[in-house]
């Protein structure tokens, strides 16, 4: 039997995106790098990056809302943290 990749099943997802309020702000002046690190290696959908110059990057628009962010970096690099508002957010297609 052929298995869907996470890729796969992550790309037939649904997202709406809320272009006028970011559901999750970070801090990216925050001064611990392994506090960042942890984000680039937890976060599903590979949100969060470090560019060529070594600066955290992040993009709510893909959001799986899965929290992990908020657990592991709330009141650290994760300045803000909510559920996207109503009619908002991802419809997931795969489970
Ligand atoms: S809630 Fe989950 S998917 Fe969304 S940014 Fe945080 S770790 Fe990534």
């Amino acid at each position: 039997m052929n298995e869907m990749t996470v890729e796969a099943k992550l790309a037939v997802n649904k997202f709406f995106v809320d272009e006028e309020n970011a559901h999750i702000e970070i801090d990216k002046d925050y001064p611990d790098k392994q506090e960042m690190l942890k984000l680039v290696k937890a976060c599903p959908a590979g949100l969060y990056k470090f560019d060529k110059s070594g600066a955290l990057t992040f993009d709510y628009a893909g959001c799986l809302e899965c929290g992990t962010c908020r657990v592991l970096s709330k009141g650290k690099v994760i300045k803000k943290w909510n559920y996207p508002e109503s009619s908002f957010g991802i419809e997931f297609r795969m489970g």
